[in-house]
């Protein structure tokens, strides 16, 4: 059933406390952990306790935990300070949510990458 926990799924095994990870926040809702393979300085995933396997099944099975996943992401930017935007290297930072296995999605278990601390070229690879 939508939110459920998933036996098989390693984020709620993360969330269960199953399975190490170097968390940031979390709140009733949600946790941020570090990304065991970052890609950039911080490199932190916001994930929703509840399982939906994509960003899309989220934000339509639960708006709010949607909404409370991307003010999560924010909050992780302030406190790793890489949210300033005075234009220059390493300030300002991308939220992903890479969905469907096409697009590199390979944990089926929503979550928001919240990368920065360097430039960021776009188009993304
Ligand atoms: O968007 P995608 O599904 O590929 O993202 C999954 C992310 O989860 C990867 O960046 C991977 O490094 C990370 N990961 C993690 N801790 C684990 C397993 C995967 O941070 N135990």
């Amino acid at each position: 059933m939508a939110g459920e926990p998933q036996a098989d799924c390693l984020f709620c095994k993360i969330v269960a406390g199953d399975v190490p990870a170097t968390v940031v926040r979390e709140t009733d809702t949600t946790v941020a952990f570090r990304d065991i393979n970052p890609q950039a300085p911080t490199h932190v995933l916001v994930i929703p306790k509840a399982h939906y396997p994509d960003a899309a099944s989220l934000a339509t099975g639960a708006p709010q935990l949607a909404a409370d996943v991307l003010r999560e992401a924010g909050r992780v930017a302030e406190e790793e300070k890489i949210a300033a935007a005075d234009g220059g290297p390493g300030t300002g930072y991308r939220v992903v949510f890479n969905t469907g296995a096409g697009a590199g999605q390979t944990v089926f278990h929503a979550h928001a990458h919240v990368l920065g601390g360097r430039g960021l070229e776009w188009p993304p690879g």
